[in-house]
């Protein structure tokens, strides 16, 4: 019977006998399974007894893993800490040395951007460097340290984890030092998904195990793996979006920008809202150029980083002519795969909701805004079309 995981659960009696908090419950348990019992519980309490009515203990089950992946990320990934690392290791180096190369990129657009002071651009350079890249498992990660049939280890563990979350949480409009960043991204992050992130708030960049995969991120196939650079270059330029651009490099809300950069800065996001809001988000729906902006304009970063080092990497390696112009027309075929989906209208709703173009427009857009894709796949008229002068430039 489902109910029996909950009810017959010391943990949950002890929760409904005393109310105390998670801290009185915690210290009078023993083991982890209570801990984790608890947290179960205390996520799903207020609707299990309808929920689980009639319910297999397997369906009830993954429900309670999901809860848990919600409310406990840390105690799940420590829970499967092997596994995670071995889904991500292989790339793991892969995708760093990649993250690198990016960075250089990147820096060496901006050092001769003509559109910024040069104010502005020491800044956006300064920012750039203290960027930080957390990809894969954490090395802190470690099974090691959790006991489950000798004492109380990882109850201990869970309190401090507790109130350095409490500790955190107070300190999110302050300032945040590297022990905090390690620590919001070591408990609060479910490292089972297949996610990329940027933090504002940290200027760091997360990446986390299943994204970097042999399947996703593969050490043999090169457009691939450059396919999926756009997306870290993606999460990189978003440091320097709509709304990561408010940011310094210490996380500080901070107007760094000299008035002439920012005018022209914000002439440009103007044109990028003008390019999606001719566009649908799904047949007869035009698509919001405004809400997705900050979206769009990382996805258009990570073009232009992942792009302009594929290229180079193929000329540096000697390709010129046709064979460079076929390698070139690979990367942008492989990268419209990536997003080779088509919201239903079933998914209306999460589209609604959501701050990204839907994929199709996440390719078709981008690619009118590179003059190389005209030329490769020669595009000289036709919807997608784009005057030169109208293909907006920001990196
Ligand atoms: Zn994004």
């Amino acid at each position: 019977m489902a109910g029996a995981i909950f009810d017959e659960s010391p943990a949950f009696k002890k929760y409904m006998e005393q109310k105390g908090g998670i801290t009185t419950v915690l210290k009078t348990m023993d083991n982890c399974y209570d801990y984790l019992r608890y947290y179960a519980v205390m996520s799903v309490s207020n609707y299990m007894k309808a929920r689980y009515v009639g319910q297999s203990e397997g369906a009830a089950k993954s429900i309670i893993v999901a809860a848990l992946k919600q409310t406990s990320p840390f105690l799940m990934n420590k829970l499967s800490a092997d596994v995670l690392r071995k889904m991500g290791q292989a790339g793991a180096d892969r995708c760093l040395t990649m993250l690198e190369k990016l960075r250089t990129v990147f820096r060496q657009r901006l050092e001769t951007l003509d559109w910024l002071s040069d104010a502005t651009r020491q800044e956006a350079l300064k920012k750039l460097e203290a960027m930080q890249f957390f990809v894969g498992v954490p090395d802190n990660l470690s099974e090691g340290e959790f006991t489950l049939d000798e004492g109380n280890t990882l109850v201990e563990d869970a309190l401090s984890i507790m109130a350095q979350n409490v500790a955190i949480r107070h300190n999110m409009c302050g300032k945040q030092i590297e022990q905090q960043i390690r620590a919001i991204i070591d408990y609060e992050i479910d490292y089972s998904t297949k996610n990329a992130f940027y933090n504002c708030e940290m200027n760091c960049l997360v990446i986390l195990p299943l994204f970097i995969s042999e399947g996703m991120f593969p050490a043999d196939d090169e457009y691939t793996q450059y396919a999926v650079a756009t997306v870290f270059a993606h999460e990189m330029t978003h440091g320097f979006d709509a709304r990561g651009a408010k940011y310094d490099k210490q996380g500080y809300l901070t107007d760094w920008w000299s008035s002439e950069s920012k005018a022209k800065f914000e002439a440009k996001q103007q044109e990028m809202i003008a390019l999606y809001n001719r566009m649908e988000a799904y047949p007869g729906q035009p698509a919001d150029g405004k809400k997705t902006l900050a979206e769009n304009m990382a996805d258009y970063g990570g073009m232009t980083l992942a792009y302009s080092l594929f290229k180079q990497k193929k000329i540096d390696e000697g390709l010129q002519g046709a064979a460079l112009d076929y390698a070139c027309r690979e990367f942008f075929l492989h990268y419209a795969k990536l997003w080779l989906e088509y919201p239903t209208l079933a998914q209306k709703q999460a589209l609604y909701l959501d701050v990204h173009s839907i994929p199709q427009n996440r390719v078709n857009v981008i690619v009118t805004l590179f003059d190389d894709w005209y030329r490769l796949f020669n595009v000289t008229d036709g919807k997608l079309y784009l005057a030169p002068e109208k293909r907006v430039q920001i990196w």
